[in-house]
């Protein structure tokens, strides 16, 4: 077994579980993570406090033997709980039978249990209080400082992987890179978390297993369970415009736009107007770029090389998948970085890209297609499918959240099928007219001309 020094740079979600990866491959792994160590003082990251976590980061878990431990401490979620504006509710189920479910987990509590796994091996070093200033690619090598300003030094690796988040300070050292690809593009709506917290009489107030929604058109609310009780919601608003943050600016805006658009979960948040003010308004932005990896000695792995936005609930998922790829890649070129690495990229690029733009276009399907009755009509057929046909059809949702199927084969297959099943139910004057077997046939036959078209090419 060959056995080389990796630096990792942030011990967040995905730097933990990497780590794990490369030490049960025999590597000798040193971590440096910006902030103190979570399990002793708290977590003072500012991300969101729950996640949702689905097939594929439950998966990777599975790989390193965390998944039941993590599931044990998560609570799962059988569908959106819809909230109209008069407070009555409806469940859009994950799957026909509610056999499928993702899962809330506490962001501390599953990077806690990483840590706690990482520190189980004698081959991983976690270096709290370490902050990267930047790298150097020439002489590979990145800049520290540590908890005292004065405390500079640098550090270095046979390989260096970046896995310090949406705002990576080592890619934003390949800026002067010859032909380093970047963009970032920032969502007009921010977020908010606020708290509905556990009952007196019952536990949870509103119903434990499921994802809350109070779509909005323009804006919503969203609320996810945590296992003492409590929810966290996250309202996503723009920043400017009627409604927006800048119009929430004292407690009575604040009091009447909850009573006016989610009146039921006002009565559900007591400290609506103190935290609104003193909770921050985090921003959301799609971050891609290209190349990942560099001559086998760096690469850029999770929010570092892909921060997308949270509307499918993927980041985190994505980042998971980063790591078994790359400990797939490692495994097939025999820890050969230089060949890996590239390999690694090529898998992931196309589909961190894929999940990127899948993300985006679910934000309008959470905020405003789901009170859409084009869009219920749609997903309706696609549960009748899915129910009656398990083996010939999957919906997009199912395809991102319980399957591993590439998310680039994903977003095609679903773009194709979506168009078909709207074409199809907008020539119904009624659901009950909708023909499983025909809309099948129709699905079959599509992939059956792309095949042939794609092979006469
Ligand atoms: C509001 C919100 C909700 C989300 N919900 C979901 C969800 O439901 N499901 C899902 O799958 N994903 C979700 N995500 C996305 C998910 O949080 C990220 O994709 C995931 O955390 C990426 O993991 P990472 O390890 O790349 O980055 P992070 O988890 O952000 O970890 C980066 C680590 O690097 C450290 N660091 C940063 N800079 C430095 C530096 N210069 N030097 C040293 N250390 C540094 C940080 O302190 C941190 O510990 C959500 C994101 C947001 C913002």
């Amino acid at each position: 077994m060959k056995s080389d020094k990796i630096v990792i740079i942030g011990a967040g979600l995905g730097g933990t579980l990497l780590a794990i990866f490369l030490a049960r491959r025999g590597h000798e792994v040193e971590v440096y993570e910006r902030r103190p160590d979570m399990r002793k003082y708290g977590y003072t990251g500012g991300r969101s406090i729950n996640l949702a976590i689905s097939t594929r980061g439950i998966s990777a878990l599975e790989k390193v033997g965390l998944a039941e431990k993590v599931l044990e401490n998560a609570i799962p979620m059988r569908g959106r709980m819809i909230h109209d504006e008069n407070g009555s509710t409806y469940l859009l189920p994950y799957s026909p039978r509610l056999d499928k479910c993702i899962y809330s987990i506490s962001r501390q509590g599953l990077n806690s249990i990483l840590l706690d796994a990482a520190d189980s091996y004698p081959n991983i070093q976690i270096h709290f209080n370490q902050f990267c200033q930047s790298y150097n690619f020439r002489r590979h090598v990145a800049f520290m400082r540590g908890a005292d300003v004065y405390d500079e030094y640098a550090v270095s690796g046979k390989v260096i992987i970046a896995c310090d988040g949406a705002t990576s300070a080592i890619r934003n050292s390949l800026f002067s890179m010859e032909r380093f690809n970047y963009s970032q593009t920032f969502e007009d709506h921010g977020y908010k978390e606020l708290t509905i917290p556990a009952g007196k009489e019952t536990l949870f107030q509103i119903e434990p297993y499921a994802l809350h929604i109070w779509p909005r058109k323009s804006f919503m609310l969203i609320a996810l369970p945590n296992k003492e009780g409590t929810f966290t919601c996250t309202l996503f608003l723009a920043y400017e415009g009627e409604p927006s943050f800048a119009t929430l600016k004292d407690y009575d805006s604040v009091r009447t736009f909850f009573q006016k658009y989610f009146p039921d979960a006002y009565e559900l948040i007591p400290n609506l107007e103190e935290e609104f003010f003193s909770h921050p308004t985090g921003s959301l932005k799609t971050v891609k770029c290209y190349p990942w990896v560099y001559e086998g000695q760096l690469a850029l792995l999770g929010d570092a090389a892909h921060a997308v936005v949270p509307f499918y609930g993927q980041g985190m998922n994505c980042t998971f998948e980063d790591c078994v790829a790359l400990d797939q890649a490692l495994e097939e070129h025999q820890d050969d970085w230089n060949k890996a690495l590239q390999a690694y990229q090529e898998k992931r690029k196309v589909n961190a890209d894929a999940i990127a733009d899948m993300a985006v276009e679910n934000f309008i399907e959470m905020r405003d297609s789901v009170t859409d009755e084009r869009f219920l009509r749609r997903r309706k057929a696609e549960l009748i499918l899915e129910e009656m046909y398990p083996d010939k059809f999957s919906s997009r949702y199912n395809m991102v959240s319980f399957t591993t199927v590439p998310y680039a084969t994903a977003l095609a297959r679903a773009r194709r099928q979506e168009q078909i099943l709207e074409t199809y139910c907008s020539t119904l004057k009624d659901m009950q007219d909708f023909d499983p077997t025909y809309a099948i046939t129709l699905i079959e036959e599509d992939s059956i001309n792309r095949k042939l078209s794609i092979a006469q090419a």
